[in-house]
């Protein structure tokens, strides 16, 4: 069986396996083929893969020959249509918010699995790109900002005079929040964070920081550890708290999501207008609507002094460790559907169908063929 590894679009620096992970996938009785420079932007050339016992081909031979396919971001769909027949096609297709590319996946009776879909279990846990990727996120979100923050992050007492710690506000304190709290408590800022879910709480303290509370938040214990969508009541009473503490705040990171809605909106253009000039604000919601009222996805907007960061792929920024987890995350997903060198998709295995968007053309997970109804 051929694996092959295709180089990611020209916005994209990671690589879905770096050729450490290659070594581990050829004791698995597989041959590797590896696009020409498919490493380079995450610093993993082709010499490196070839040591690591792969094959480097040029695209059309890879999609043309490989019986698995496997990459980050989606292929264009006259190269899905020109894949070898009975080949498996594998991505973070956003398979859930890309009907365009789902529909012509089932159409063209393909077998195609989508990362982001793997489901949030304990035992999938090491399959999880998208809470590695929200891990690298969540950690570079508070350098972007330490960076543009015209102040320290700790304390000093110095002979030139004391600082006072930086505030840290962050809202949502999931994956990426929790990480943006453990970054920016090692820097040494006062942090506080906010979330509506309760069991968040527990969480935010243990890592040192303060939790602000706003009560009357819906919850629901089928949402899989998601939060819903909040009460527009609800909703005033938690931006009119934001706001209070906004004022007192050096630096917002946002990373409220709601699966497959919209981000809610926390961070009003009056707080805005009212926070410190020379404070910053990251929101990482800015592709799915934004956090905050004023930002714009990809870009950086700056209002009395104001700066609000847009911020887009920021897993790709740190292409070496994002790749090496995204890889690690791959080979365990893996190890579900490959045995004695060839493929083996076992759809009794939750894990198998829950990341399967379809296979024949046939919608395999749950929430595809919810999707599709
Ligand atoms: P996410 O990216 O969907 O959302 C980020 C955070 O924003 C969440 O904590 C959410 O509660 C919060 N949020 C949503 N609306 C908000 C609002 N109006 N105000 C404030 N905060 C708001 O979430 P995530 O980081 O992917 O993880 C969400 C949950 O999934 C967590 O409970 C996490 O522990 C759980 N999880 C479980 C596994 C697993 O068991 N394998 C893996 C990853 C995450």
């Amino acid at each position: 069986m051929i694996i092959g590894i295709l180089k990611e679009p020209q916005d994209e620096s990671r690589v879905a396996l770096l050729p450490e992970a290659v070594k581990t996938l050829l004791s698995w009785k597989v041959s590797v083929w590896v696009e020409t420079n498919a490493g380079a932007r995450a610093y993993a050339s082709d010499e490196l893969y070839k040591e690591a016992g792969a094959e480097i081909h040029s695209r059309q031979e890879i999609l043309m020959q490989s019986d698995l396919l496997i990459g980050i971001q989606p292929i264009t769909q006259s190269e899905i249509s020109g894949l070898k027949s009975g080949a498996v096609l594998m991505g973070q297709m956003g398979a859930l918010f890309n009907p365009e590319l789902t529909g012509y996946l089932i159409k063209e009776k393909k077998t195609a699995f989508s990362m982001e879909l793997v489901p949030r279990t304990t035992r999938a846990q090491s399959m999880d790109v998208l809470s590695s990727m929200a891990t690298v996120t969540g950690y570079k979100a508070v350098l972007m900002a330490a960076n543009l923050l015209p102040r320290f992050f700790p304390m000093f007492m110095t002979a030139a005079g004391s600082i006072t710690p930086a505030r840290v506000l962050i809202l949502g304190a999931g994956v990426a929040g929790l990480q943006a709290i453990a970054t920016s408590r090692r820097l040494g800022a006062s942090v506080f964070a906010f979330d509506v879910r309760q069991a968040a709480k527990e969480e935010v303290l243990s890592l040192g920081a303060k939790f602000v509370d706003v009560e009357g938040a819906k919850e629901d214990k089928g949402a899989g550890g998601y939060a819903v969508e909040q009460s527009a009541e609800y909703l005033q009473k938690q931006k009119d708290t934001i706001h209070e503490h906004a004022l007192k705040a050096d630096i917002i990171i946002t990373t409220a999501q709601i699966p497959g809605r919209k981000a809610p909106q926390l961070v009003e253009e009056r707080t805005v207008r009212a926070m410190k000039p020379g404070s910053v604000i990251i929101d990482l919601a800015a592709s799915s609507g934004g956090n905050c009222a004023l930002s714009q996805p990809e870009q950086t907007v700056e209002v009395n002094g104001v700066r609000i960061v847009g911020v887009g792929n920021l897993a790709a920024s740190m292409p070496q460790d994002a790749s090496k987890m995204y890889g690690k995350n791959y080979l365990n997903f893996l190890k579900l559907i490959i045995k004695d060198g060839n493929l083996n998709l076992n759809f009794e295995d939750d894990i198998v169908t829950g990341t399967c968007v379809c296979h024949a053309g046939n919608p395999i997970s749950p929430r595809i063929i919810q999707m599709q109804s």
